[in-house]
């Protein structure tokens, strides 16, 4: 009987573990994708670039002889529909480990189970299962560098090859069709404005590792928090849909490293980032939800999403780099790393804004977006998470300005009001925000919303407060 391939966040032929073994066995096998429950919670942003990545997955099955199937509804119960409609016994997936992700899996499995399938699960999203990683005390890592200096020397397998052929099923089910499911329906902006941002794809993952192999990884360390220049990889796009395998990344940056590439150690680094992340979500749940550390859940934030909050959404703030970024996000789907810790230390603390209004922006903006990386990353600036910048750390973003944005590049590429010749991507902002903005190219730059070291000293006099509290 043919097997079930039930794809979520893996939209790759090489070095995919469920593939490379459904392949294996030689039978048929029918590829799936499921706009289930945990889907339907994507925000506008990563619902668009589903849409785009499924298109061009679909298209690279096809060119093997293989299909994709389309689906909606309950992942359980649409499961259960196509192994009768098509006689499969076995239904395989690749993990993906987020709070929503592992509750909605554990429910799937348990109901196959209970009807006599074979379910079963495999890894391809990580370079390290989150429990393999373990502490001297058998516990999990909280701090960064420990969980660094215990995988950096493991043995990590080659990636597997890409298939040449997938054996087609005889009895191909119906499939929705995409266009009815109107994955960028959210987006005001998806197919005008984002997508000349995004890489999609397999193909396009791969020439985009390579483009940072040729020339950025050498200065990678020096360069990379330089706001205007393309001295980092981009992947997080890719990896976020699984368009690229970790593996094949660690392998890439290990080669480079052996060739003397200066920066290659510290992107390893980076991407290692990525795997507490997981191994974080993995083992504290509730870091996508609530104060990793509780002791903040009596720290003043505001959870009011006010008009403050908006002017934080529109790049209105009055703070050059903070808008600069903040349409960065918007316009391209993207923001560099370095600016969203600098937004994101400008919300929790100049505005005393909850660190959670931040995660919710992100996730409807980002094309990257990754549940365990955003939380960690908004938990990691707010203080309140595991390893986490010390909240009396407080950015300075004209400080900030000056050190990495020194020619202002940055901030005139997309803020138009403060450019002298606004290219087309600073003006399509006021094209293509929400009519409901009521923004026009006309109004003036705003006053800053907050000075900045008054802010900074409320932000420190908070934190004193609940210190002295304890
Ligand atoms: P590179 O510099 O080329 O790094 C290589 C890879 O390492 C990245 O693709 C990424 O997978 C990983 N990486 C690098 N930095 C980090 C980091 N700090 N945390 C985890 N992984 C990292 N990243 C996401 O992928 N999705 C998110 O939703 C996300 N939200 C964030 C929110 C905040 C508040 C912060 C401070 C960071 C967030 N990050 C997120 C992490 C980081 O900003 C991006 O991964 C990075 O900017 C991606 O650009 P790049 O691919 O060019 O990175």
């Amino acid at each position: 009987s043919p097997i079930l391939l039930w794809f979520r966040k893996d939209f790759r032929l090489a070095d995919h573990p469920m593939l490379d073994a459904a392949v294996r066995s030689g039978r048929p096998i029918i590829p799936v994708f499921i706009l289930d429950e945990v889907v339907e919670t994507y925000g506008a942003a990563p619902k668009w670039r589903l849409g785009e990545a499924l298109q061009e997955f679909r298209r690279q099955l096809e060119r093997l002889g293989s299909r994709l199937i389309l689906r909606r509804g309950k992942a359980k119960e649409c499961l259960l529909t196509l192994t009768q409609e098509t006689g499969a016994q076995d239904i395989w997936w690749g993990r993906t480990y987020d709070p929503n992700s592992i509750t909605r899996d554990t429910e799937v499995k348990t109901a196959l189970k209970a009807a006599g399938y074979n379910a079963r699960s495999f890894r391809g999203h990580l370079l390290f299962e989150p429990w393999v990683v373990e502490t001297k005390q058998g516990g999990f890592f909280k701090v960064y560098s420990p969980f660094w200096r215990a995988v950096k020397d493991r043995n990590i397998p080659f990636p597997r090859p890409t298939p040449e052929k997938l054996a087609a099923s005889t009895n191909w089910p119906q499939s929705e069709d995409i266009a009815n499911w109107a994955l960028g329906s959210a987006m005001n902006r998806g197919a005008q404005v984002i997508a000349q941002h995004a890489v999609v794809g397999e193909a396009a993952a791969l020439q985009r590792l390579n483009t940072f192999l040729d020339g950025p990884i050498k200065a990678y360390k020096e360069r990379r928090d330089f706001l205007a220049e393309p001295a980092t990889s981009r992947l997080s796009e890719n990896l976020a849909w699984g368009e690229i395998s970790p593996r094949t990344i660690w392998h890439a940056g290990m080669r480079a490293r052996h060739k003397g590439a200066p920066g290659a150690e510290c992107f390893l680094k980076e991407l290692v980032w990525r795997e507490f992340a997981y191994h974080l979500a993995y083992h504290s749940p509730q870091i996508t939800t609530r104060n990793w550390r509780e002791e903040w859940d009596s720290f003043p934030w505001s959870e009011e999403d006010d008009e403050d909050v908006l002017r934080w959404k529109q790049g209105r703030t009055g703070i050059p780099l903070v808008d600069a970024a903040m349409r960065e996000l918007y316009l391209t789907g993207y923001m560099h790393n370095r600016s969203r810790m600098i937004v994101g230390s400008f919300l929790t603390k100049h505005m005393m804004k909850h660190w959670r209004i931040g995660q919710k922006w992100f996730e409807d903006c980002l094309i990257d977006w990754d549940p365990a990386s955003n939380a960690m990353g908004w938990q990691w600036m707010a203080g309140s998470g595991p390893d986490a910048a010390p909240y009396f750390r407080i950015f300075n973003p004209e400080t900030q300005a000056k050190k990495f944005d020194p020619d202002r590049a940055y901030i005139t590429r997309f803020v138009s009001e403060l450019s002298p010749d606004p290219g087309s991507e600073a003006s399509s902002f006021y094209e293509f925000c929400p009519r409901s903005w009521h923004l026009t190219p006309n109004l003036p730059y705003p006053d800053p919303i907050v000075d900045l070291s008054e802010g900074r000293l409320r932000a420190l006099a908070a934190y004193q407060a609940r210190r002295d509290q304890k």
